[in-house]
């Protein structure tokens, strides 16, 4: 089996020689494919642009929005895309001068100044990569801090939705880049060995060991990330907790601990999620839907989320990825043992010659910027219909449990769906190529349709039921 995996990837390895051998000049294709993604999402913004400026929201939802709020919800769109437009320029137009100037190269050598000042010289491979990471880290986040703080302090707040205080602000960054720096260096450090330990052989090693890291984040995030940014406090006893076990303990959800969580700290957009291993689940809402909402229609939104769940969509989107870094790692190889590669670059002679796993990687990730674009396309037209599911699933509950008490499961989802988007001013009309590049959930128009779809067929088949 093992054999049989590695002689088909040596076959692709041979497919592949050509980036050894063929001078090819990458720097001008990594130059032109990024360029032509901001490009093309630039294009997408200016196609949804003119729909800011509608005065009308659509039939659907005419009776939900009065005029102001969806005036609001035009202006905010229309602030956002204009940011977004922007910042995507900007952003890309930096790392383009980053690539074009021979950046990576001279953040190689920084970071083996780095070490070699701590007395390590050029044979600890991994700790120069540690030392790189931290230089391209900051080099690439710093600049960019000026237009997040624009984001929260002026975009948001002028809409109302920013409830982050300068301090918060602060104390988050600096937790976060604890945090990567804490999580991030073992990991990389542990990738890195893996890549040389397992030599040519290394692709089903690294997949064991991204996925056992993916298990240890699902554990330890809630229980030690999440709490250092919000506070999980269990939900109070009353309707929406009754209610919620009781749906719980009908569809045999392990549920384990039931939390609110404190987002409205920071921003007062809203919504709920599950996370836990198959034995033991909790579910997190946020303070923000529990205000918004009645206990009744946050329960449908939980209905919803518990759709994921039965259809298992989590496990399904895990196995995707499996697949995806897959097909990252068995191209990577040809990619590692190419000084014709680095050097196309900047890196010196000497550099390449026996390149550095992390810049061969990171340089390769570059090469894949189309790809996985296109992927990122495939993933949210699956994540959509995923969406569909749990819609349907929620509409659904009347019979699977056969409840009377849930037949009105899709009008109290609509309704929820509806507050939850006009409380955060979600754009209401949405142009269908950019929603189809950015959007992992479909639209708050298609789903009430799909919605009454669901209830109507439903009816019928009542009927139906009856007449037989
Ligand atoms: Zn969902």
């Amino acid at each position: 089996m093992m054999d049989f995996l590695h002689s088909q990837l040596a076959t692709l390895q041979s497919k592949l020689s050509f980036v050894a051998t063929d001078p090819i000049d990458w720097k001008f294709y990594v130059q032109a494919f990024s360029w032509g993604v901001t490009l093309f999402e630039s294009y997408l913004l200016i196609r949804q642009y003119p729909l800011y400026s509608k005065k009308e929201p659509p039939a659907v939802l005419a009776g939900h929005f009065d005029a102001e709020v969806f005036q609001k919800s035009q202006d905010y769109g229309k602030d956002k895309a204009q940011f977004s437009l922007v910042t995507g320029l900007l952003k890309q137009g930096l790392d383009s001068a980053m690539l074009q100037y021979g950046f990576y190269a001279w953040a190689w050598d920084a970071g083996g100044r780095i070490t070699s000042r701590l007395g390590y010289g050029p044979e600890y491979e991994i700790l120069q990569s540690l030392a790189f990471s931290c230089v391209l880290f900051f080099s690439s986040s710093i600049p960019t801090l000026p237009l997040s703080i624009y984001q929260t302090f002026v975009l948001e707040e002028k809409h109302g939705f920013n409830k982050t205080t300068p301090t918060l602000f602060v104390t988050d960054l600096l937790k976060g880049w604890a945090l990567g720096f804490v999580i991030g260096s073992p990991f990389l450090a542990a990738f890195l060995y893996v890549f040389k330990w397992a030599g040519d052989r290394f692709v089903p090693w690294l997949m064991a060991f991204l996925l056992s890291f993916q298990v240890i984040m699902v554990i330890i995030y809630p229980t030690l990330i999440q709490p250092l940014f919000n506070k999980l406090s269990p939900l109070v006893e009353g309707e929406l907790r009754t209610r919620t076990e009781a749906l719980a303990a009908k569809l045999k959800f392990p549920l384990t601990h039931l939390y609110e969580i404190d987002g409205s700290k920071r921003s007062s957009h809203s919504n709920a999620y599950f996370f836990g291993l198959p034995w033991s689940k909790h579910i997190v809402i946020f303070d923000t839907l529990i205000k918004e909402s009645k206990p009744d229609e946050v329960e449908a939104v939980l209905a919803h989320e518990l759709g994921h769940w039965y259809h298992m969509h989590p496990t399904k989107l895990l196995c995707i990825s499996q697949v995806h870094i897959f097909t990252i790692l068995a191209l990577f190889p040809a990619f590692l043992h190419a000084p014709q590669f680095l050097r196309a670059f900047d890196f010196s002679k000497l550099v390449a010659s026996r390149p550095p796993t992390i810049v061969a990687f990171l340089l390769f990730q570059m090469i894949l910027t189309p790809l996985e674009a296109i992927i990122g396309i495939g993933m949210n037209a699956i994540s959509r219909q995923f969406e569909w599911e749990a819609d349907r699933f929620a509409c659904e509950l009347q019979d699977r449990l056969s409840s009377s008490e849930m037949k009105d499961m899709g009008d109290r989802l609509g309704r929820a769906l509806i507050t939850l988007h006009v409380k955060n001013l979600s754009t209401v009309w949405v142009d269908w190529l950019y929603s189809a590049y950015h959007h992992s959930h479909p639209t708050l128009t298609e789903r009430l349709k799909a919605l009454e779809g669901f209830q109507a067929k439903h009816a019928s088949n009542s009927i139906e039921k009856k007449e037989l």
